[in-house]
């Protein structure tokens, strides 16, 4: 484990997509069920801010030995319900680990209202019907509105009986407000070249955030946090993005999504029914192969890569591997509860596991919008 004071990410979660990867290999090595969605921690002097809340995400916390009263920011790269699901978790349960006296909400900070709908796929036979047509693009506020309103029943009881406190008090959200001069567009400009901006700062750590590419979801932030000791990138869901190397510049740890293209083919490829091609296309406008996140980092400059967000999550490690092909630095494919220091002053070896080489068989097709 890394001194107090080396800041590290514990990866909470790294599997990417609204699923939960099987894995041949569950029942001789329960480590290899990928169930943890994405979530990480950043952790400096002991305080934690937390990138994206997937699925099991305060149960991770808890396995990792991290409470909510660490918890100083919570940061929402996309609205994707694999980055959200859990938020509402942290916020009802979480809020029981607070201590009494806090007086300072934590913050929530994430995208705002979308604004519009995205334009229907051109592959659609009908016209679709969205859900929540009163408000059918909620930014991180609104929904962190909606998930505290759809837990009244049970939050009243215990604020006006038990005089417990207040989920309203104790977080604050707030959606990240885009520089208007970008001229930011989620349908006709979803990813002006910006340069970072900051969006967070408190005594351990500066959060800059940028605008990368993952239509048809906009906004969707990539944050990097930079403390005194050294600075960790994280991307978000993106496919490549130029922004995103301007982010991450110089720093100590990118930790990047990846997704396996290979098995985007393998999965879809022989259907070609609409449904299957408009999930392909997906995934190719919007996710980062392991080279292209390999040569990302290199033109970065980053210290150190990791991959995160793996899709699916039980591919075999020598697929991610290939990031080496592009990356000179040390590679991290990150592991459920793994931890990678950065910034170490001494160097220190990274004591994230390795996982094991596990699926060989692709799993069955499953819509998987991640
Ligand atoms: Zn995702
Ligand atoms: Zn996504």
């Amino acid at each position: 484990m890394s001194s107090p004071h080396t800041p590290y990410v514990v990866t909470l979660g790294v599997a990417g997509g609204p699923r939960i990867w099987p894995s041949p290999d569950q029942e001789r090595d329960p480590r290899a069920a990928r169930c943890a969605g994405i979530a990480t921690a950043v952790v400096v002097n002991e305080c934690v801010y937390l990138v994206d809340a997937g699925h099991q995400v305060f149960t991770q916390m808890a396995r990792a030995g991290l409470s909510m009263a660490q918890v100083k920011g919570i940061f929402v790269t996309h609205l994707h319900s694999d980055h959200t699901i859990d938020l509402n978790n942290l916020l009802v349960f979480g809020l029981f680990e607070l201590p009494e006296g806090r007086r300072d909400p934590i913050a929530i900070m994430g995208p705002g209202d979308r604004g519009v709908l995205p334009p229907v796929s051109p592959r659609a036979t009908q016209e679709p019907t969205p859900v929540a047509p009163e408000r059918p693009t909620p930014g991180t506020a609104a929904m962190v509105d909606s998930f505290i309103a759809a837990h009244a029943t049970d939050l009243n009881d215990r604020i006006l009986d038990a005089l417990r406190p207040s989920p309203a008090e104790r977080f604050q959200a707030q959606d990240i407000e885009i520089p208007q001069r970008v001229g930011f567009h989620a349908n006709e400009n979803p990813s002006p070249d910006i340069e970072p901006f900051v969006i967070f700062r408190d005594e351990n750590v500066t959060v800059s955030a940028t605008l990368v590419v993952h239509p048809p979801i906009a906004p969707a932030f990539a944050f990097r946090f930079d403390t005194a000791q050294g600075s960790v990138t994280i991307s978000g869901d993106t496919r490549p993005s130029e922004n995103l190397v301007r982010l991450a510049h110089g720093t100590d740890l990118l930790l990047h999504e990846a997704i396996d293209f290979g098995w985007v083919e393998a999965a879809y490829g022989g259907r070609s029914d609409d449904t299957a091609q408009a999930s392909i296309d997906h995934h190719r406008k919007s996710h980062t192969s392991p080279v292209q996140a390999g040569d990302l980092a290199q033109r970065a400059g980053a210290r150190a890569l990791g991959l995160h967000h793996l899709v699916p999550a039980n591919t075999p490690h020598s697929v991610w591997r290939t990031a080496s092909e592009t990356f000179s630095g040390p590679l991290h494919i990150a592991e459920e509860l793994g931890i990678i220091p950065f910034g170490a002053p001494d160097d220190e070896s990274p004591v994230s596991r390795d996982r094991a080489d596990s699926a060989e068989e692709l799993p069955a097709y499953q819509e998987n919008h991640s």
